[in-house]
């Protein structure tokens, strides 16, 4: 593909922002305090602004456009879909909704051949937690402190993240406890061993105090995503799978954000050997082109519902639009070997060129990822490790990280920023001079970060 050189449009760029100011109230947050940027359009692996600044995604929009922008399949797709049949209620079979549930069913690990269609992420995040608590008749529910699941209601309190804090006072029957994270790790082990074998202690431990027969469900990031990029150590997916069929309690994978191709797999469940009892999914199934999640259900729990109504569902549950852009996704990705480029690029290029880069910048902790799914933990100082910026840094605080950030932009790069890290999220589309050109504006930028060292 080639890349159309931005046209700049400042007045029209002006007259965006003016309408957005008054009358669009952006989520997360302080009004008054955000400067929202204009932007004029994107393809493939870029965007770009009304000024003429033309951008290397690598934040994918929050993690996302697995397909990269305006995939021309998927747009036609959705094209063709919208001259035929809109919307309808779920009630009916539609072709796209079925295709698009035997697709995902076929790659989907395991017995996991039933497909409940959301609109998004936490909306599956929150029947998965549903159907836990229904077929096994207990409420409480683990997830980990280091997890992103979702703004609605019962996703963010299972979620981790501080972004749960304002919503604490709803969280009935949510415990939290500490997944793997060697680098900086809970347990104070020092191997991925210890941290593996401790982990699965604490979380056994975690199960004994709360109750084994109250908990319905432990819910996990196969790779936590948000949190740091935290792939888990060999064998702790496993040692959790075992202890959920030891004490009768659902398995929910979180694949929200580590699915569709994101990890160099079409699920991250497959390359730690895992099958769980549902499997949540969005984002990368139709690059959130029409908003789409979803629940993958084991057989065993799919039956629970055969007799039992299943009590839950919204009026726009399997879109058409939605389907017909995840059916041409999932085919595109088949034909054009994306999910492969993801793991080669990730294995070749950006593995090896953060690694190199990590050499020479005293900011950078460590590198951590698969596939492209990456990140990079920034520190003050490389012996003791501590954060670049405090946990939850805001403000003047974070002003390290802000800085960083502004110089990304610079040099024509959108990074994902994070508390003290910068996550490498680009499309899984992106080719080896993209991921090059953009490895080479994030090591100039990091010398910012180096200066707060
Ligand atoms: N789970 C995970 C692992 C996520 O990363 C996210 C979104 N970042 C969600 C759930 C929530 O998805 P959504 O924003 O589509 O509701």
């Amino acid at each position: 593909t080639t890349h159309p050189s931005p046209a700049a449009d400042p007045a029209a760029g002006s007259a965006v922002k003016a309408a957005d100011r008054a009358h669009v109230f952006h989520s997360w947050s302080a009004q008054g305090l955000i400067d929202p940027l204009p932007i004029a359009g994107a393809e493939g692996s870029y965007f770009w602004d009304y000024d003429g600044n033309r951008y290397l995604d690598f934040s994918s929009q929050l993690v996302n456009t697995n397909i990269g922008h305006q995939h021309p399949k998927v747009v036609a797709a959705i094209q063709e879909q919208a001259g035929k049949l809109c919307t309808l209620a779920p009630g009916f079979a539609v072709d796209v909704r079925s295709e698009a549930a035997r697709l995902i069913a076929e790659r989907t690990p395991g017995d996991l051949d039933k497909i409940f269609f959301t609109n998004g992420g936490a909306e599956a995040v929150e029947n998965a937690v549903r159907m836990a608590r229904l077929h096994t008749g207990r409420a409480k529910v683990l997830s980990a402190y280091r997890s992103y699941h979702g703004a609605t209601a019962a996703a963010i309190n299972l979620t981790g993240d501080p972004r749960r804090w304002p919503s604490d006072t709803a969280s009935a029957g949510v415990v939290h406890f500490w997944g793997p994270f060697l680098y900086r790790s809970p347990f104070h082990a020092e191997t991925e061993q210890q941290e593996c074998e401790r982990a699965l202690a604490h979380l056994e431990q975690t199960i004994a105090f709360e109750g084994p027969q109250s908990v319905a469900a432990i819910i996990l990031e196969t790779v936590p995503g948000t949190a740091g990029i935290m792939v888990p150590p060999a064998g702790y997916l496993a040692g959790v799978r075992e202890i959920c069929d030891r004490y009768g309690i659902v398995f929910i994978l979180d694949e929200v954000m580590a699915g569709f191709g994101r990890t160099g797999a079409w699920f991250a469940a497959d390359q730690f050997g895992v099958t769980p009892d549902l499997l949540t999914f969005a984002k990368g199934v139709n690059s959130g082109y029409v908003p789409l999640g979803g629940v993958a259900i084991s057989a065993e729990i799919a039956a629970t519902f055969d007799t039992r109504p299943y009590p839950g569902g919204l009026t726009y549950s399997g879109h058409p639009l939605a389907c017909a852009s995840a059916v041409a996704t999932i085919n595109a990705m088949a034909e054009e070997r994306i999910v492969e480029n993801a793991a080669e690029i990730g294995e070749k290029v950006i593995g090896p060129g953060l690694r190199a880069i990590a050499e020479r910048h005293p900011s950078v902790g460590e590198v951590r990822g698969l596939g492209v799914f990456w990140a990079l933990d920034l520190v003050k100082n490389k012996e003791t490790r501590e954060p670049l910026v405090p946990y939850n840094a805001s403000g003047a605080a974070n002003a390290p990280m802000a800085e960083f950030a502004a110089a990304c932009k610079r040099g024509g790069l959108w990074p994902f920023v994070n508390m003290n890290r910068t996550h490498v999220v680009p499309a899984c589309t992106i080719t080896e001079a993209e991921a090059k050109e953009g490895l080479t504006a994030l090591d100039e930028a990091l010398t910012a970060a180096d200066a707060h060292t």
